[in-house]
């Protein structure tokens, strides 16, 4: 897969091998467009499935081929090795051919191909991204998005970058250091900070701007832009040097503050150029001696014009004679209806009007003709004078582009830095152990809206060792799910490099992060909520690795309850018994599953305390170990007015339950297994049963008739009675 973004030159290619995780890796990039080669109906009705919104053009094969991988060499795109990497190629390949034959002015905006590869990056899912509220928030609103509350950037640059670091957050140990020492150094600096900010808040998206001024669109006023920009980068180096950290001193290498450029658009430009070009009047007066010439002739006809006025007023002797001008007629002088009779006999009528009459005099076409024939040549060398300039500047794209990411890299440091101090964050240990510990961790989203007195911190604990599955029970509006969003942001944040919103935290890295939460269906695409649920618990199952992180809330809760029970409780055994041991968070409603516990050992329970107080129950929002003593299901359904006799009823009904959850044995009955699962039931009868075994061993079965049988069976039957009473 390859992809490309015309509008700021990124271009860049991976390896997918297996169709699931390229629909991820679509739904990551969120194009507009999707090229691929025509006539595999299957694939094209499965991805219309998949991606209601985007537009579809499949391509004759030949855009993949090698002449188009050919093209990409000697357009100087590609230069590396291909090998494995040539169906990667291929795409980008067509990417080029399409662009030549639909939109060739934007091939000069193309930036060099680059290859990524997905597993370089913690994975998350689309379904995921939704349920974390990463880019947008269940109404579909930026604001109450992780990116919403992290985007303090200046420039849209940086914005677009916060949004990449958000959608790939790293694996890499190292690189989470380098980030982090740059957003440290920065926190600890608030007023080089809000230099910086304020710096670059003069800095205008260089990154377009660059795209366009190679594509030939960009206006006078984008080139002044990119003069202002540059400006702001002397400052900003020479902040950038002050600091220690390594992350700056590569950003600062990125950085290029091309003098040649601003002195050619301050020398050539005028400092507000109009909006569009066909008015002329944007190259700076005295940057080319021809169009002076041509400028001074102008102004000198004008200005005979202006004086041509009060020297025909005196003339004629008509005070309210004026000289006007329109596209129609050109110059022209007009005189009202009562003067009429001392106009001259050289004055030619052009226009009769309802009160007054509009002349010309040969002199004044002359002085008009001189007006305009300069105008235009004017206007045509302004025009050449503007592509010159534009083009000089264009050959610095390559410096522009690596400028504009530098900037745009300085400003999601900034910003995150800002987020970091003003809510309180702290720096991580991100190691690549599996432990993942926080204390006091925060929702920043619920606690934005709620205030950073109202939220309650929480702590959370999980390895691989004692600490695998947490089940966290509780009634409804405890806290689960957002105690559960939380752990998961915290874990994005850091593996971004950004500080965390706790007291302390330690997280082992994370390489894929899965979440069956909430109830979605698509009934565009044939399915149900629980079939949707079901769907993405499989996926869960089957994609998970040792490093994984998985979030389950509710799941089962789409069908009916012996069987959600049934499955939730499976799916917790199995996630449990998985070799590869993946950290999981399991919030549920179904009390029952807390008894997991007593059969697994990696399996904990911890639950959402309430308190109840003057029959209310109050949320006390804090997580304690150990499972929830009742759901309050029923507390809910009484405050919501159900009939007492209702209520009355459904205690009953809940305390038969309980009463039954463990078998005689004192194991939970929900652990039961079938025989050929579980050794300790292989055994039918206990060592206690010594007498009964005994006593069957002398029964020879194959003589005894079938009254004979019942008999013996009665016999039995009556014996243990008796000794059981
Ligand atoms: P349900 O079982 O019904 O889905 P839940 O237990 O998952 O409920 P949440 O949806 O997580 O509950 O929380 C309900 C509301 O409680 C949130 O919208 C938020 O306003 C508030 N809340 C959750 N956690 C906290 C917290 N730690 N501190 C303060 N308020 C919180």
């Amino acid at each position: 897969m390859a992809l490309t973004d015309v509008t700021t030159g990124e271009f860049r290619f991976t390896h997918i091998t297996d169709y699931p995780p390229l629909v991820e890796e679509i739904w990551r990039a969120n194009p507009r467009e999707l090229i691929f080669p025509e006539g595999n109906a299957a694939f094209l009705e499965r991805l219309s499935k998949d991606f209601g919104g985007i537009h579809f053009s499949p391509v004759e094969e030949s855009y993949f081929s090698k002449q188009a991988k050919e093209r990409l060499r000697s357009l100087k795109l590609w230069s590396g090795p291909e090998g494995e990497w040539d169906q990667g190629i291929r795409a980008a390949g067509a990417i080029i051919s399409f662009l030549e034959r639909n939109s060739p002015e934007v091939l000069k905006a193309i930036g060099c191909l680059q290859h990524y590869r997905a597993s370089q990056y913690l994975m998350i899912d689309e379904t995921t991204r939704h349920n974390l509220e990463l880019l947008r928030d269940f109404q579909g609103e930026r604001k109450g998005s992780l990116l919403g509350i992290l985007d303090k950037t200046m420039t849209p640059m940086g914005a677009r970058q916060l949004r990449q670091w958000i959608l790939y957050p790293l694996l890499d140990e190292r690189d989470i250091r380098q980030r982090q020492g740059g957003i440290e150094e920065l926190v600890g600096d608030y007023e080089g900070r809000q230099d910086l900010r304020c710096t670059l808040k003069g800095v205008q998206d260089l990154e377009r701007l660059a795209s366009r001024i190679v594509a030939g669109n960009a206006t006078a006023r984008d080139l002044v832009a990119v003069k202002e920009s540059l400006r702001a980068l002397v400052p900003i180096r020479k902040r950038l040097q002050k600091y220690q950290a390594e992350i700056f001193a590569l950003i600062e290498r990125e950085l290029s503050d091309l003098p040649e450029v601003v002195e050619l658009v301050e020398q050539a430009i005028v400092d507000s150029p109009p909006p569009v070009m066909k008015g002329g009047g944007v190259i700076r007066p005295g940057f080319h001696a021809e169009l002076e010439e041509l400028r001074s002739v102008r102004s000198n006809a004008k200005g005979w014009i202006a004086q041509l006025e009060s020297r025909e007023r005196k003339k004629t002797g008509i005070h309210s004679l004026k000289v006007g001008y329109n596209r129609v007629f050109g110059y022209y002088i007009e005189v009202t209806k009562a003067n009429i009779k001392l106009v001259p006999s050289d004055y030619v009528r052009k226009q009769t009007l309802a009160n007054g009459e509009r002349y010309i005099i040969a002199e004044l076409k002359e002085y008009e003709a001189r007006v305009l024939g300069s105008e235009e040549e004017i206007l045509k060398l302004e025009l050449s004078l503007f592509a010159e300039v534009r083009e000089k500047v264009a050959s610095f794209y390559g410096k522009l582009k690596q400028t504009a990411l530098g900037l745009a890299t300085l400003d999601v440091f900034l910003s995150l830095a800002e987020v970091a101090q003003s809510r309180h964050f702290i720096r991580p240990r991100v190691d690549s152990g599996l432990t993942i510990a926080i204390r006091e961790g925060r929702h920043l989203v619920v606690e934005a809206v709620l205030g950073r007195g109202a939220f309650v911190p929480n702590d959370c604990h999980l390895d691989s060792e004692s600490h695998q599955i947490l089940i966290l029970t509780g009634p409804n509006m405890a806290g689960k799910s957002t105690y559960m969003r939380q752990v998961a942001l915290i874990v994005i944040l850091a593996q971004m490099g950004s500080f965390v919103p706790a007291a302390k935290a330690h997280i082992g890295l994370v390489d894929r992060l899965f979440t069956r939460i909430g109830a979605a269906d698509s009934l565009a695409r044939g399915e149900s909520t629980f079939m949707v649920e079901m769907k993405e618990t499989s996926r869960i199952l089957r994609d998970v690795s040792p490093r994984s992180l998985i979030l389950l809330d509710e799941v089962g809760r789409g069908t009916s309850t012996f069987d959600g029970i049934s499955i939730a409780w499976s799916v917790a055994e199995y996630i449990h018994d998985a070799f590869c041991r993946p950290r999981t968070l399991f919030a549920t409603h179904y009390h029952e599953l807390t008894d997991l516990a007593l059969t697994k050992e990696r399996v904990k329970n911890f639950s959402f305390a309430v308190k109840e107080w003057k029959g209310q129950v109050i949320f006390l929002r804090n997580l304690v170990e150990g499972a929830s003593s009742r759901s309050y299901g029923i507390h809910v359904a009484h405050l919501a007015g159900l009939p007492p006799s209702v209520i009355h009823r459904a205690k009953e009904i809940l305390k038969n339950l309980e009463g039954g959850e463990l078998d005689e044995r004192g194991r939970p009955r929900l652990a039961g297994v079938s025989e050929a699962h579980d050794p300790a039931q292989i055994m039918l009868f206990t060592s206690s049963d010594y007498k009964l075994r005994e006593e069957l061993k002398r029964v020879d079965v194959s003589v005894l008739t079938p009254i004979e049988a019942l008999n013996y069976l009665h016999r039995l039957v009556k014996e243990a009675n008796r000794e059981g009473q």
